[in-house]
Order: structure tokens, then C-alpha cells, then sequence
């Protein structure tokens, strides 16, 4: 049987939030209750936003709450994280195989170009999408623009656009996702200035760190389809997706710091136990069984199942919290 892997990505851009907290939290139990391996990986390929400070934030509340990983670059323990942007040589590696079989594409359009293209559409009211012009340049031609130094990008060649193409998966949480390919456009992998777009490192690295279960938030379903394609074209079985739902605030929205602290670091600094925020984070969108809310880390290590997670927004309710906290 294949050994269950699972990762928490997070892109080091800001203080972790409790949201990303317990989708760290859920990824770790559902590897620990199965004899499997959890992987850290730091989404740092946004140099502009990604800063070393935030990575150390990550790394200390994963300290507060318990939460350890598996493996990292460097041979032996303590690990660091895996880092994206120590592995560009491996992504630009993939870019380049994929071009070489005809999988994806250099794209010369330019900045201009691509504005009239949007401005067209827009009069339109027609979906905003990359009109595919430069799929068709013959290959030899498009290898001697790029060694002659022409700015372009590469985007992922997208199946069956105009002939009906879905893409169908099951998702543990909601159940089947359809996507229609009429819908994802040929999306950049690769940027002018030659860095990685996310999707593209996203499923280099599931791939290369062979993770079995992507348990994430439910704003990245979009991207799904896009990393599905790309497994397949690279010749791999896509991980099993699940989409975890949002964490609303007391209002029924999406929480915001107008309904809560959105940081982790928030509640550290209220003095509450990690013992209490590991349960309580749990809560949302987990129950351990119909009626005991208190349990400990072993006891959610033992029951976690992703598939047993709600379809639906949980609301954070500080007043449980406080109340877990008494109990701890
Ligand atoms: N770096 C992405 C984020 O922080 C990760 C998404 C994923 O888990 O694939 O949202």
C-alpha cells in the first residue's frame, strides 16, 4: 500500500492565520493516524512578497502547536522546510521537458498585445481569457525567438479546449468537481522574467516530494483543474484533492479582523493553551463524534478522516474558545 504524504504549503507573505493553522493541522493528523509522512513546504517563489521574518513566524507557531515535519533538503534532523525557491533549476527543468514535447508552449505576446486582447473582450462582455495566438508558432521558430533573447512566456498547452474537454475529480470534502476546459485558458508556468508561476511549482513539487492527499483551503478548487492537467501531461496519477471549507466570522462571512483575530499569534498572546487552540481549530469543520468537543492531540491523530470534514463554512465562535481554554 502506498504510504500516505501530505504537505502544508504556505506562502511566507504574512503572519499565519488560524485558517491556515488548521489546514496545517488537519494535513499532520491525517498523515500521523496513518503511518504516513508530513512535508513542509515554504512557498517563497514571490521574492517581492516572501520574506524570511514570516517563514519564521510559521515555524514558531507550528513550535506552539505541536506540529512536527518529516523531511526537508538537508540530511538528517532537525529539518529545514523545504524551500521553492532552492529548487528553480528543478522547475525550469520540468518548463523545459514539458516545451520539448509539445505539452506547453513559449508565448510572445506582449504586454500591449494582451491588453487589447482583454479591452476586446471586455467590450464583448465576453469571459476574459488568452486566446490561445501563439500555440500554433512553429516550434524550430519559437526555439530561435527565445535564443535570440525575445521576452516571452511559457504557458501549459490546455486539451481538448474547444471539443468539449472536462475535467472530472473527486474531491474527499465536496464531493465530484466538474471543470470544463472551454473555461481554463492556457495558463503561464513560466513568466518573462523566468519565474514559476504557483501552479506550475505547485505540482513540480507534489510531484518530486510524491504527495498523495492535497488538503488545502477551498479558494485554491480554481486551481485544481490546472494542476490535475499538468500531473497528466507529466505522465503522473494526480494526489487526492480535498478542499477544506472557510472559517466565517460571527456574521456568516468570511472572517475578517472585524469579527476576530485572524493571526494565530493573536491568541498565543491572549494567553490561551496550545492544547485548547489544536481542539478548538479542529472544531471548525471537524467533530471528533456527535458529542464529546473536548479530545486531545492522540485522540484526533486516532479519528481524523478528511473525508469526514463539513461541506460547509464553520463560524468561529470565541466564546467556545474561551470556554476549551477553561478546560485545558
Ligand atoms: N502557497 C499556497 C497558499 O499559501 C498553497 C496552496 C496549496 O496548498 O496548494 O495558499
Amino acid at each position: 500500500m502506498t504510504t500516505v504524504r501530505t504537505r502544508f504549503a504556505p506562502s511566507p507573505t504574512g503572519a499565519l492565520h488560524i485558517g491556515g493553522a488548521r489546514t496545517a493541522l488537519f494535513n499532520w493528523a491525517f498523515a500521523r493516524g496513518r503511518g504516513g509522512r508530513f512535508v513542509l513546504r515554504v512557498e517563497d517563489t514571490d521574492p517581492e512578497r516572501s520574506k524570511r521574518e514570516y517563514e519564521d513566524a510559521i515555524l514558531d507557531g507550528f513550535r506552539w502547536l505541536g506540529i512536527d515535519w518529516d523531511e526537508g533538503p538537508d540530511v538528517g534532523g532537525p529539518f529545514a522546510p523545504y524551500r521553492q525557491s532552492e529548487r528553480a533549476g528543478r522547475h525550469l527543468e520540468r518548463a523545459h521537458e514539458l516545451v520539448a514535447k509539445g505539452l506547453a508552449y513559449r508565448c510572445f505576446a506582449t504586454a500591449e498585445e494582451l491588453g487589447e486582447l482583454r479591452a476586446g473582450q471586455e467590450a464583448r462582455k465576453e469571459t476574459l481569457r488568452y486566446d490561445g495566438r501563439y500555440r500554433t508558432l512553429d516550434a524550430a521558430e519559437a526555439e530561435r525567438r527565445a535564443a535570440a533573447g525575445e521576452a516571452h512566456t511559457i504557458r501549459f498547452r490546455v486539451p481538448d479546449q474547444d471539443s468539449g474537454g472536462e475535467t472530472v475529480f473527486d474531491d474527499s470534502i465536496r464531493g465530484r468537481v466538474r471543470f470544463s476546459h472551454a473555461e481554463v485558458e492556457d495558463w503561464i508556468m513560466v513568466r518573462t522574467d523566468g519565474s514559476p508561476t504557483y501552479n506550475f511549482v505547485c505540482v513540480c513539487d507534489d510531484a518530486d516530494m510524491q504527495i498523495t492527499h492535497v488538503v488545502r483551503g477551498e479558494e485554491h478548487l480554481v486551481n485544481t483543474p490546472k494542476q490535475i492537467l499538468l500531473f497528466r501531461a507529466l505522465g503522473l496519477e494526480p494526489p487526492v484533492y480535498a478542499h477544506l471549507p472557510l472559517i466565517l466570522g460571527t456574521d456568516g462571512k468570511k472572517m475578517s479582523k472585524r469579527t476576530g483575530d485572524t493571526a494565530l499569534e493573536a491568541y498565543r498572546v491572549a494567553g490561551h493553551p496550545p492544547e485548547a487552540v489544536v481542539n478548538f481549530l479542529c472544531l471548525q469543520g471537524w467533530a471528533l463524534d456527535g458529542e464529546r468537543e473536548v479530545f486531545d492531540r492522540s485522540e484526533l491523530v486516532e479519528h481524523f478522516d478528511v473525508k469526514d470534514v463539513s461541506k460547509g463554512g464553520s463560524i468561529f465562535d470565541p466564546d467556545k474558545l474561551a470556554w476549551l481554554s477553561g478546560e485545558y
